[in-house]
């Protein structure tokens, strides 16, 4: 509201926030980022960032480290795109040492974050392959561990998500295919990281408002969500004796290339994230903030909790 100090800016339609939010920052999250209607777009499945309209904020221009991380060591799946390239640059930012994995379609994407690391003065590993595989994901776990010297961050955020109108349409293909990449892959991950965790270590898995209010149009990813967000608190009990926490993060619509390479009906896209309050998606540079807290030991208290970032509507 006017009148309060706080300045009303203009809507930012560039889809970059320049400068860092903080707690100096008075201007409206409304009006920060871009707003619906978006132009009609569609790329094949998983999509690059390089290809949207308007781009995503990573908080490439914006994202201010103060030491948070400072000697972490971090994987991060999905880290080439979207809300895991958000948390790659802020956690490399941070001081942390990142090792990404992704599909080899979005190589191009994943050579940009590499450098975004690289020019925070940190050790960047850029490890390609698909996470459906169990013997793959046992081999993620062993190169991070190598590379970068050990892990004490992993974070499970690559997805699958395919929008299908009617459950009679949905293939046993694509069901398998969203179950392995969301769920099955967590857990061999998880499993195959454990005995290189230290006490300390963090586990942040992406989750999604959908966990608590499934649409009609997304059975099977939003089951996975719901799978995600139980396992993450089931799993934080059974390792906070051991000092490894647990959490989850719970995001609303967010401007991401899984949104236009399937994520959505095509005919959906340009209304996307107008339905909530605050009348707009996310950007990925809104989650990260997230990831870095849950990753700290400054939320040494916090486990088996899925922190969300809705819009304001729905979630944990
Ligand atoms: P994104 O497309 O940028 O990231 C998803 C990543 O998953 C891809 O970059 C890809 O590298 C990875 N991936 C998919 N299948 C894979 C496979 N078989 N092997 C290896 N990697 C694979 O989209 P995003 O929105 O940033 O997604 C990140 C997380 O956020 C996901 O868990 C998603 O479910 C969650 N999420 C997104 C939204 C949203 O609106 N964008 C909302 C809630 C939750
Ligand atoms: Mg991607």
């Amino acid at each position: 509201m006017a009148g309060l100090g706080s300045p009303v800016l203009a809507q930012n339609t560039s889809g970059t926030r320049k400068v860092r939010a903080s707690g100096a920052d008075l201007s409206n999250p409304a009006q920060a980022y871009p707003k619906p209607p978006f132009p009609k777009q569609q790329q094949e499945w998983p999509g690059l960032v390089s290809k949207m309209q308007p781009r995503p904020d990573h908080g490439e221009e914006s994202y201010k480290g103060s030491g948070r991380l400072e000697g972490r060591k971090a994987l991060i799946t999905g880290g080439d795109s979207g809300i895991g390239r958000a948390a790659a640059i802020a956690f490399a930012r941070e001081g942390a040492d990142v090792a990404i994995n992704y599909l080899p379609a979005e190589e191009s994407d994943a050579q940009d974050v590499v450098q975004l690391i690289r020019k925070a003065g940190r050790r960047a590993v850029a490890i390609p392959g698909d996470l459906r595989s169990e013997a793959f994901c046992q081999d993620l776990i062993a190169r991070s561990v190598r590379d970068l010297g050990g892990l004490d961050i992993l974070v499970n955020n690559a997805a699958r998500q395919h929008a299908v109108d009617d459950i009679a349409k949905i293939t046993t293909e694509q069901f398998d295919d969203t179950l392995k990449t969301n769920v099955y892959a967590m857990f061999w991950l998880t499993k195959a990281a454990l005995p290189h965790l230290p006490s300390g270590a963090a586990i942040i898995n992406t989750t999604s408002v959908v966990a608590y209010d499934p649409p009609e149009g997304l059975l099977d990813y939003s089951a996975t969500k719901a799978a995600i967000m139980n396992f993450t608190k089931g799993l934080a009990k059974q390792l906070a004796p051991r000092g490894i926490r647990v959490n989850g993060v719970a995001p609303g619509p967010v401007w991401t290339p899984l949104q236009p390479s399937g994520g959505q009906q095509p005919e959906k896209l340009p209304q996307f994230g107008a339905d909530t309050p605050i009348g707009r998606p996310g950007q990925p540079a809104e989650l990260a903030p997230l990831y870095v807290l849950l990753a700290s030991q400054e939320s040494s208290y916090s486990t088996g909790q899925i922190f969300g970032a809705v819009g304001g509507r729905g979630g944990p």
